[in-house]
């Protein structure tokens, strides 16, 4: 076997050595194979059985959703034009056809068909009828699905400990689903660096390699591999010196890891006597069990739309209210900072209504609070959820993606709004729940004035701050290399969005990427940074870098790298922090 190495770029450290286990998206690999004649209208029923499967699943969330009335009037209609597609001649009569003809799988033929179809509506002019393309594949992905057996053909029970996933591409959904699943390691060919997927890999604490481009080509399903996540690295069929060298190392870094988590009790103080409070990311209620394990402040940031995703349906106002009430009491005492629906852009529902178009470029449409202001049904939902958890423990409401004053008073008035209608059925609710803001456009860190005086604290999401200022979209890995978090532009933001907010005495934190990684940490402290948020498995190293950090030999060096737009001084300068 031929042994040779892959790079990408690690978004998840450590190392892990397993066996291959391919994986696709539904439509993206589906097998093909011919079907003896025999068995063609065995082949066909399948089909048929499918579609009919499909459309109980679509007429049952068709009654759901018009019995709750908590989600978008539009959401009814997409529903329709799914029922419509599924029982068009072209696409439920054409495929049988196909197997018939061609004596061919019954995926195979749909995604003939589908393929056909997405040509055809190509060639239409009106671009509303063409985005419906996108329809037809989600459509046809529901079928497959079923075909395949669910969750598409993502790995299910066969997943073990020594199983590394290999993709050409994950949606966050996707990678959520690996929490229930004891993987080694992950990679895919695409991906950035701050991709929601790479994200999530991050809280699965398991190494992860992406933007590796064809891993899913050269590799084979059950082939021995090492993902050394640390080293952007994969090696495929190691030989047995390589083996044993990072067999190893993963000792020397499981005796490490050993050694930190001896920290866990201990208070994150600088040696000159500054207090830091270390939280936690999570995504899920379940994710608890690490925040505590972590021996975290609490949780700095709930990514809240995670509940959406993966999943028939919209959550209700009791379910949601179930999975914070969860997470608020479960951290008996410590604070939860719940964000509000962060969806659209990679973190998209099929169900939604505005997010089933193809949005010309998604991470500058509706996003985030956009959307929930753009959908106020469904957002007074959440709100209402996230109020009356308030009263089982120190909830605080965190609302993303701001970029103008208009957009934190709308939702000021929504909070108040909800906390009437709790107030009229008599739930009790904490009053006083802080309410902050996500500063993630350069345009909220330009002009934080107005931030500070009507919200109770802040949270900079640099993920998108570096997205949005170095203008690169953070799921493409075409891009992934410009990901600069050392950018004199990027030093120069934080450090006024900190600084503004540590002079107006508003709490602020750091919740994105940036703050769970160590060579960071000095930089933030010396920016006067002191809460930091980062997903439970980083928050050990990091502890251990504000133990050994000493603020008033910092700052200065931090304050000359204020000042500087050379990339070189700034990376030396960051060296002598580090030293
Ligand atoms: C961020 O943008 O830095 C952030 C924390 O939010 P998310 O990664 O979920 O967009
Ligand atoms: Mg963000």
């Amino acid at each position: 076997m031929v042994s040779f190495a892959l790079h990408g770029v690690g978004v998840s450290g450590g190392i892990a050595i397993g066996r291959a286990q391919l994986v696709s998206h539904a439509t993206l690999e589906v097998s093909h194979y011919t079907v003896p004649a025999s068995r063609v209208d065995e082949e066909i029923a399948r089909l048929g059985y499918a579609i009919d499967e499909v459309q109980k699943e679509l007429t049952a969330l068709h009654g759901t959703m018009t019995r709750s009335g908590e989600v978008p009037g539009e959401f009814g209609a997409f529903l329709d034009v799914h029922w419509m597609i599924l029982n068009d001649p072209t696409l439920s009569e054409a495929p049988r056809k196909i197997i018939a003809e061609q004596r061919c799988n019954a995926e195979w033929a749909l995604t003939q068909q589908m393929n056909v179809l997405i040509e055809q509506f190509e060639q239409i002019e009106d671009p509303y009828l063409r985005e419906r393309k996108a329809d037809v594949v989600q459509v046809v992905e529901r079928v497959l699905k079923r075909l395949m057996g669910k969750p598409g053909s993502l790995p299910g029970a066969v997943a073990e400990e020594r199983t590394i996933v290999v993709a050409h591409d994950l949606s966050p959904a996707d990678v959520i689903g690996f929490k229930q699943h004891h993987f080694a390691a992950f990679l895919t060919d695409l991906g950035g660096v701050t991709s929601h997927t790479a994200i999530v890999a991050r809280s699965l604490a398991v190494p992860a390699v992406v933007a590796t481009h064809n891993a899913r080509q050269m590799i084979h399903d059950g082939e021995l591999l090492i993902v050394d996540g640390t080293n952007h690295v994969v090696i495929v069929n190691p030989d047995r010196a390589v083996l044993a060298e990072y067999r190893l190392k993963q000792s020397e870094l499981e005796l490490e890891r050993q050694k930190l988590k001896r920290l866990r009790g201990k208070p994150a103080q600088t040696i000159d006597g500054h207090a830091v409070e270390l939280h936690a990311n999570i995504e899920l209620p379940g994710d608890l069990a690490q925040v505590q394990e972590a021996g975290a402040s609490g949780v700095g940031l709930f990514r809240s739309e995670f509940l959406y995703l993966n999943r028939i349906g919209l959550p209700g106002e009791d379910e949601q209210f179930e999975a914070y009430r969860a997470v608020a009491a479960g951290l008996a005492g410590k604070p939860v900072t719940i964000r509000t629906f962060d969806l659209g852009a990679d973190k998209s529902h099929e169900g939604l209504a505005g997010l089933t178009r193809v949005a010309p470029n998604p991470a500058l449409g509706l996003r985030a609070v956009r959307f929930c202001l753009a959908e106020p049904k469904l957002f007074l939902t959440q709100l209402r959820a996230i109020l009356r958890a308030s009263h089982y423990g120190r909830v605080r409401i965190l609302i993303p993606m701001l970029a103008s004053v208009a957009e934190v008073d709308a939702t000021l008035a929504m909070i108040e709004q909800a906390k009437e209608s709790l107030r009229e059925r008599g739930e009790p609710f904490d009053e006083s729940v802080p309410v902050g803001g996500m500063i993630e456009i350069p345009a909220a860190a330009l002009a934080m004035g107005s931030f500070l005086d009507r919200l109770d604290f802040l949270s900079v999401g640099t993920n998108d701050l570096i997205q949005y200022t170095l203008a690169i979209d953070r799921a493409d890995e075409t891009v992934s290399h410009l990901y600069d978090p050392l950018h004199p532009a990027i030093i120069r933001l934080l450090s006024m969005a900190i600084g503004d907010a540590v002079r107006a005495k508003v709490p602020v934190a750091v919740c994105g990427e940036m703050a769970g990684e160590t060579m960071f940490t000095r930089l933030l402290l010396g920016l006067g940074l002191r809460d930091f948020s980062m997903h439970p498995a980083h928050l050990p190293a990091v502890k251990q870098r504000v133990l050994t950090s000493d603020v008033s030999a910092i700052k200065p060096i931090v304050d000359r790298m204020r000042r500087t737009d050379s990339p070189a001084k700034l990376a030396a300068l960051l060296d002598k922090i580090n030293a």
